[in-house]
């Protein structure tokens, strides 16, 4: 292997790394690293007062609302618990719209007056918090001037210890909303709309004869994909850098296509990091399960053992910035990003969901009896009623600049949002439209054809990895979210089109008992009615197939291709809504939510844009001209002596140069190109010129890539990011 000397250089600092050995304290012994750094249950009931622990958990088990004056007791609890810790400062952490996570750091420690300084935490201080929040996005919600947003504690998701060599921190899950009590975050909404689905899951059960009905929840699993390369790579290409993605580079010449890499042995090295990524995550509560090789090289997945969906994605969050955290301590870099090589397959965060409670369990599960049976399938024909009509918005809530890259592209599953039953439980329902075909009559049992099924088997067996919307034998896999996003944005869409769709349930239900049908038979017609209508939205078939985009139109489901076909269904009439209806977002609240997603898939392209422009003009043009005037003079001295030399080589590299030049040239201008409309106009901009104007910039930066001669390119390869670890 030849290589530019920073190229080089990169690579043989790589070939010398030996991984750090990290020897752990002894009270971290694996059997006791589990929440080790949580505020548990455990902790509190030990640390708290009998009746203050049962209020506090009454909150968090069955959503009741928070007694304010325990908060006084907890905080003083919680800061005794964090200096025994460690801990010198304590955090609000919230989810501004970013996606990302956000701390707000205070320390524990206040002067007293008398040159000392005493411990200070008060309720009102773990309750309430005010960072200074002007630059986050709020997309109209405020004026900057009026910068004031509060963070205020959210009792479910535990408080939590980070460790910094210099210091712990005491870590306070918080809401995020302005001084209008309007959310300015992901947590805000998922809160709500777990409320919502609460409320019409428990309409529901009552009528299934229920009278011991716990609050509803939802549950999230989400598996993460991700990419390691090692750090000297990622540092000695600037496009990685800047936008999280190669915006150049030709394909390695061994790809995945030996599917070699999946579930193949780990690599040492990433083994060391991930034992070390786990223990971190189990000291923070976070339950991960299983780590396994992915199908292209390089890549990797963990997944968490399933949680109730706001602490999973409080967890989540968390996850991401361990997993970062850790690799780089490995020399490794961590790539979140759905798309950080083109031409091998991306990343995504498959979000497994479920809904259910302590009393009457997982409600997508298929139970033994006919009755269990019976409200299992009503369950799930509320999901395929709220996918059907609000799949617009189930793309909507996965669309960014970088998840297109993915989806639809024959590795993901396509932009059209369908579901996949599997045969048996598609078979059920086929009988469900025909009238409960095989039902039996007989007292007591129930007469919606279900009776006479054999028990669902747990595990259907036949999986769809083509399908968005995968039913999986006791959960449903959204699997269009996209790796580096927050799960909050899909499990809110879930929730409250759930909501609706229970809330319809319900209310038909209602009406036909009122109406003086028997309630199996009152099930058997809401069912037969929902799959009628809706169970066009049902896919057993490959969705990657050609013939599926045309059919999946004629059955007038939506295909949005791209960001900015999908955001807009944020607001139709139909979204609007349904959030409004359901308390989960006001209009201006999912207003600003769709100006900011617009505005940040816009500032995304032009940051990969402005970043293509410089690498393409300051690397890749420097060391084709180098190349073409090495070739040019050797020319010239063959003529010299009289030889005639080949100079084809020559021209291929000049007419890519020119291409080259032509290209960045049209996509600067392009840049520069101002545009004075609305922030849809501006992504739309971004989508339909600049796109197109670096894909004409890559090809020709590629071609170089294969023409000039090895040791003169300074970038590292495909084949060095991807296979040298
Ligand atoms: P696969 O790769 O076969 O889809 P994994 O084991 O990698 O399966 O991941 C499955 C994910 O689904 C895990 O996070 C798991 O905890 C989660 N999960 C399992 N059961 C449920 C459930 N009832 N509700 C929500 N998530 C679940
Ligand atoms: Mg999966």
């Amino acid at each position: 292997m030849g290589g530019h000397s920073a190229r080089r250089q990169a690579i043989e600092a790589v070939v010398k790394y030996t991984a750090p050995i990290t020897t752990f304290a002894a009270d971290e012994a694996p059997g006791e690293l589990f929440g080790l750094n949580v505020f548990s249950r455990a902790e509190m009931q030990k640390r708290l007062p009998k009746g203050v622990f049962k209020s506090v958990l009454a909150t968090i088990e069955h959503g009741e609302p928070l007694d304010p004056t325990v908060a006084d007791i907890v905080a003083s609890a919680m800061k005794d618990w964090a200096i025994e810790k460690g801990a010198s400062h304590y955090a609000h952490v919230f989810y501004p719209l970013t996606g990302l996570t956000a701390e707000k750091h205070d320390s524990f420690l206040e002067p007293d007056g008398s040159g000392s300084s005493i411990a200070e935490f008060a309720g009102k201080t773990l309750v309430q918090g005010e960072p200074d929040a002007s630059s986050f996005p709020n997309g109209g919600l405020r004026q900057t001037f009026e910068a004031r947003g509060y963070t205020a504690w959210d009792v479910t998701s535990p408080a939590y210890i980070l460790e910094n060599p210099n210091g712990n921190t005491l870590c306070i899950p918080t809401v995020f909303i302005s001084w209008t009590g309007e959310a300015l975050d992901k947590k805000t909404p998922l809160l709500r709309s777990q409320q919502a689905m609460n409320v019409q899951a428990q309409r529901v059960l009552s009528l299934f004869g229920h009278t011991d009905i716990d609050s509803v929840v939802s549950f999230a699993g989400a598996e993460q994909e991700y990419f390691l390369i090692d750090r000297n790579f990622y540092f000695a290409r600037p496009d990685l850098m800047a936008s999280a993605r190669t915006l150049l580079g030709a394909p390695a010449p061994k790809g995945q296509e030996f599917d070699d890499h999946y579930f193949g042995a780990i690599p040492e090295r990433v083994l060391a990091f991930m034992l070390e990524a786990e223990r971190e995550l189990f000291k923070l509560g976070i339950p991960a399960k299983t780590r396994h090789n992915e199908v292209a090289p390089g890549q990797f997945e963990i997944a968490p053992v399933f949680e109730k969906a706001n602490i999973a994605t409080d967890h989540q969050q968390l996850l991401m910035v361990t997993l970062r955290r850790v690799a780089e301590k490995y020399g490794m870099e961590c790539l979140l990003h759905e798309k950080p090589f083109a031409g091998v397959n991306g990343s995504g965060k498959h979000v497994n969901f479920s809904i259910g409670n302590n009393n009457q369990g997982n409600l997508l599960n298929p139970g033994d009896t006919p009755h269990e049976n019976a409200q299992f399938l009503v369950f799930c024909a509320a999901v395929i009623r709220a996918v059907h009509l609000h799949g617009g918005l189930l793309r909507a809530v996965v669309a960014s600049a970088s998840n297109d890259h993915r989806l639809g592209a024959n590795e993901a599953p396509p932009a059209i949002i369908s579901i996949f039953l599997g045969e048996q439980l598609a078979d059920v329902f086929d009988q469900v439209a025909k009238g409960g075909a095989t039902a039996s009559k007989e007292k007591g049992t129930l007469i919606i054809g279900v009776d006479t099924l054999p028990d669902l088997p747990s595990d259907p067996g036949d999986r769809n990895r083509t399908s968005p919307f995968a039913f999986t034998g006791n959960r449903f896999e959204f699997r269009a979210a996209g790796s580096s996003q927050s799960i909050a944005g899909p499990m809110v869409a879930i929730n409250t089109i759930m909501a609706e769709s229970l809330d319809y349930i319900a209310t038909e239900l209602e009406s036909s008992i009122e109406a003086g049908i028997e309630f199996n038979a009152a099930v058997q017609k809401v069912l037969e009615q929902i799959i009628t209508d809706h169970g066009a939205v049902v896919f057993n078939g490959d969705g990657y197939s050609d013939d599926w985009q045309v059919e999946a139109a004629a059955r007038g489901l939506k295909n949005l291709r791209t960001t900015v076909d999908a955001l807009p269904e944020l607001d139709t009439p139909e979204t609007k809504a349904l959030f409004a209806k359901y308390g989960v977002l006001n209009e201006r609240e999912l207003a600003s939510r769709y100006e900011v997603y617009l505005e940040q898939y816009e500032l995304s392209v032009h940051v990969e844009a402005r970043s293509l422009v410089e690498v393409a003009t300051t690397v890749v043009l420097p060391a084709a001209i180098r190349y073409q005037g090495e070739l040019a003079s050797t020319a010239a001295s063959l003529a010299a002596v009289g030889i005639e030399g080949d100079t084809t080589l020559l021209g291929a590299v000049t007419a890519a140069i020119g291409e080259l030049t032509t290209a960045a040239a049209a996509l600067g201008a392009a840049l520069a190109h101002e545009h004075s409309g609305s922030t849809y106009d501006g992504a739309v901009y971004a989508c339909t010129s600049l796109l197109p104007a670096m894909a004409d910039v890559r090809a020709a930066a590629d071609t170089l890539e294969t023409l000039v001669a090895d040791d003169l390119w300074p970038l590292p390869t495909y084949q060095e990011m991807l296979f040298i670890l």
